[in-house]
């Protein structure tokens, strides 16, 4: 026992210490990802299964590293929330957003509202709504024009989040809860905040033994006249469910994956 315990405590030691380093030289480079112009969008569509349109589409960042090719958003987010680069990332998203919207728009394209994920780091920062405003300023595009992806999260407290979501609607910016159903209070401020959109979680949608709760939620959705969407829609027996519920929306594999080249979904004005 004492043998493989050693081994077991040397072999932690060798990869935590191979992990840090790593961790530490990508930390260091999520300071730079700006500047060296290492970061772009894909976009995913959203539709409304019923109409078969695409009613929206969700930026998804990307970060192409010099070295170390593509690294996905679920590593790299969580340490740009550690080490306050989300801030500086989550402007860039808002930001080249806005722009390309502009620019969809100047070549006669219709757009439909286009969602951005925000980190609940981002929410917290006192500064998000001015520089929100600022942004729109700067390019000029529409709040109308986007919506906002938002998590459930144990760092806002309830009166936070309430001050929070009425400022961003009062800017008509539209507010849509992310990973709906992971949270634990979903149900409580529901009906508390100015909520456009709930969008259930993909591990609910993929799971067959989840169906009972993803047609509550649908039901409460539709009940209190909140927009429900479904994510990691992959099969059409999980589109025939949701029609069945009167899931109307959804986003997922089935019917796109996340693209660099929209254009080719949009419509003319
Ligand atoms: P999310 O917001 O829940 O985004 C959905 C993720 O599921 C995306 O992964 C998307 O590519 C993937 N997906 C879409 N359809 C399907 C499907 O049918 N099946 C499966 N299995 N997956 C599907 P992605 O792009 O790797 O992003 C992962 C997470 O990273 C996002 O989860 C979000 O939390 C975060 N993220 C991405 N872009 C941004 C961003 O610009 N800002 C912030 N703060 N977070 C971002
Ligand atoms: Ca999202
Ligand atoms: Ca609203
Ligand atoms: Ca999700």
């Amino acid at each position: 026992a004492k043998k493989s315990d050693n081994l077991y405590i040397a072999g932690k030691v060798a990869s935590d210490t191979s992990q840090d380093h790593n961790r530490f030289i990508l930390e260091n480079d999520l300071r730079k990802v700006i500047e060296r112009n290492e970061l772009s969008l894909v976009y995913q569509p959203q539709y409304d299964m019923n109409r078969n349109e695409m009613i929206g589409m969700e930026a998804l960042i990307r970060w192409k590293h010099a070295e170390k090719g593509f690294i996905s958003p679920v590593d790299f987010i969580p340490l740009a929330e550690e080490n306050g680069s989300i801030i500086a990332i989550g402007n860039w998203v808002l930001l080249t957003v806005c722009n390309q919207i502009n620019e969809w728009k100047a070549k006669g394209f219709l757009v439909p509202t286009v969602a951005v994920n925000i980190s609940p780091v981002q929410l917290q920062n006192e500064n998000f709504v001015q520089s929100l405003l600022d942004i729109f300023t700067l390019t000029g595009c529409e709040p109308t024009s986007i919506s906002l992806e938002i998590t459930e999260s144990m760092t806002l407290d309830i009166e936070k989040t309430m001050s929070l979501f009425k400022q961003l609607n009062d800017i008509n910016i539209n507010i849509s809860v992310d990973d709906f159903g992971t949270g634990y209070s979903s149900l409580y401020y529901l009906d508390q905040l100015p909520i456009d959109q709930v969008k259930i979680d993909k591990s609910f949608i993929q799971n067959k033994s989840k169906q009972a709760i993803v047609k509550s939620i649908v039901e409460m959705a539709n009940n209190l006249q909140i927009e429900v969407i479904a994510e990691g829609v992959e099969t059409s027996e999980q589109v025939q469910f949701l029609q069945e519920i009167n899931c109307t929306y959804a986003q997922g594999y089935y019917f796109s994956k996340p693209i660099s080249d929209v254009e080719k979904l949009l419509r003319l004005k």
